[in-house]
């Protein structure tokens, strides 16, 4: 049994007599180490932070009262620290509360009193039942608020936007095919100092002084990068997947160049070659398409049209295309055409890293993604690249098109890259695609089209038009009942890009709240009796409680 123990000037005498009368535990004394006075927050925050790391199983932290140690200790995550005066109240909050800190006031307690309080805290089991696991949960996760009230007084009104995002993500089932949840990891890398750091350059080689905080951080997100996806290098700098786009393209080609690409109608990105992206402005985009009876990429097509056309870069991967992409076909149609390979991974990223969807990065010369999407990592964006390009990309991020890099958002990519690495990130990836497919089964056995008859990845795309509707008026149906997914084209669309044919449907986010293939089947379920009446407000409310129902069970992170 590991302990830390601490106390100021008021709990010292009290804490040698629990050492001494204690051998039977391993006790790590962080001080104070006599009677001068000094600060109680120094030590509860050394003791605190012993438990939060799990370097000990337990603390104890004692002053006159008792409570300013508590206070402060429990401003730790993780760490629970309660007051006890006698063995049966320690009992109760080790039962009942998983209390990880015992508090001692040495003016309320004998040092007999404490060490049998301190023997029933450490010898009684927290309760692992469904009930007080949930409630420790709740006292876990009030810090998605609790960490922002500092701004519920400097910043009334970002306070309440957060606090509405909160209450949205925790009420509302999200099926937006481009966003996920991010951990609380990834946020508060995010959130950290690290963004008060100009960086221009990279690790080793920066402009200004006092990078060597943020040169470890950027340094393990390109190492982690690279393992992850088995690519040659990394650049972690784009802010976004547009940028890491644009850095490719300024690597490799001549504003005029040729870029042949998915239209953004048929599946593609902004940033692939749409004539209201900088994209389309400064290359000649030639856009492919998918075939009209398949919905699918053709590739025999692709290459009939890339050996007349005879791009500088190929460019796959997409925005809105349910099924698996052949990387080797198509490398094999760059080589003949003599095209540079370029992969846009962004909505897959995640599916790669874990396996369930066939890496591009052995294909193509250069791999683009965003962070955020499936990966579930910070708002970003990241290029691969073999290691014959690696120079020109990095000069063509910076300083070509970027000035310094967001620190703070490369650390919670490296954290998002090292969960990507573990076990149960396979079986998350793995997880995506089979909601997925209960999803979308559920929905087409309601008998609505989905586009290309199905979906091999994390998103579907359902043909309400032939349901005589658009996907903005489903889509608005939807939100309304507490769904939330966004209007689409489909393939050959004949509505606006404003109003639509179809909807997107993603289950990256569901998945990471937990949820299996019961509840994605329950949900398509959810979706077809909206859609089936889409002016009846009484079945949007119904569904809505059933979100609530559904999402009560399923927390995010
Ligand atoms: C989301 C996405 C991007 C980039 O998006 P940003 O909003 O710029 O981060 C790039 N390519 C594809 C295929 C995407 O789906």
């Amino acid at each position: 049994m590991k302990i830390a123990i601490g106390a100021d000037h008021g709990g010292f005498e009290l804490k040698s007599s629990i050492i001494k009368a204690c051998s039977n535990i391993m006790f790590t004394d962080v001080g104070c180490n006599g009677t001068e006075s000094c600060d109680y927050p120094d030590y509860a925050i050394k003791v605190a932070e012993k438990v939060a790391l799990g370097e000990v199983d337990f603390g104890v932290l004692i002053c006159r009262s008792g409570i300013g140690m508590a206070m402060a200790a429990n401003r730790f995550q993780n760490v629970r620290a309660a007051l006890c005066f006698d063995a049966a109240t320690a009992e109760q909050t080790r039962k009942h509360n998983g209390a990880n800190v015992l508090c001692f006031g040495a003016d309320k307690i004998t040092a007999e009193d404490a060490i049998a309080t301190l023997n029933a805290f450490i010898s009684t089991s927290a309760e692992t039942d469904e009930r007080h696991t949930r409630r420790q949960d709740k006292l876990e996760r009030a810090d998605r608020l609790s960490d922002f009230s500092g701004l519920a007084k400097y910043d009334p009104e970002i306070y309440a936007s957060i606090k509405a995002q909160v209450l949205q993500e925790d009420t509302e089932i999200n099926l937006i095919a481009s966003e996920n949840t991010s951990t609380r990891a990834v946020r508060e890398a995010a959130g950290s100092v690290l963004m008060n750091k100009y960086a221009e350059g990279y690790p080793g080689k920066r402009w200004y002084s006092g990078c060597i905080p943020v040169d470890t951080a950027e340094e393990l997100a390109r190492q982690r990068a690279c393992k992850l996806f088995g690519a040659d290098h990394a650049n972690v700098q784009p802010h976004c997947g547009s940028a890491a786009n644009m850095g490719v393209y300024l690597a490799t080609i001549k504003p005029g160049d040729t870029i042949l690409s998915l239209s953004l109608d048929q599946g593609g990105h902004l940033s692939h070659g749409s004539p209201v992206n900088f994209s389309g402005k400064l290359y000649n985009i030639v856009p492919y398409v998918v075939n009209k009876e398949t919905e699918c990429l053709d590739y025999d097509e692709l290459e009939k049209q890339a050996m007349e056309v005879k791009p500088k870069i190929l460019l796959s991967g997409a925005s809105a295309y349910p099924r698996a992409i052949d990387f080797k076909r198509i490398r094999e149609i760059c080589d003949k055409c003599g095209a540079l390979m370029l992969v846009d991974m962004a909505h897959i990223a995640g599916l790669v890293a874990g396996g369930a969807h066939e890496s591009p990065v052995p294909y193509a010369d250069f791999v683009t993604t965003t962070t955020h999407k499936t990966l579930r990592g910070p708002r970003g964006g990241l290029i691969l690249c073999k290691a014959e390009y690696a120079k020109a990309i990095d000069s063509a991020v910076f300083p070509g098109m970027q000035g310094g890099p967001l620190e703070n958002i490369i650390a919670a990519k490296a954290i998002c890259f090292r969960e990507a690495m573990q076990p149960e990130f396979k079986e998350y990836a793995a997880q995506i695609v089979k909601n997925c497919k209960a999803m979308c089964k559920a929905v087409a056995d309601r008998g609505y089209r989905i586009v290309s008859g199905g979906t091999d990845n994390h998103l579907f795309l359902v043909d309400v038009k032939q349901k005589g509707m658009t996907g903005k008026d489903a889509a608005a149906a939807l939100d309304n009942a507490g769904i939330v997914v966004n209007k689409n084209t489909i393939p050959y669309d004949t509505e606006s890009p404003f109003k639509c044919s179809g909807i997107r449907v993603g289950t990256a986010s569901i998945t990471t709240r937990g949820m299996k293939e019961a509840e994605a089947e329950q949900i398509g379920n959810m979706i077809a009796d909206v859609l089936d009446d889409i002016t009846n407000l009484e079945v949007q409310k119904q569904v809505k409680e059933k979100a609530r129902e559904l999402t009560a069970r399923f927390l995010v992170p």
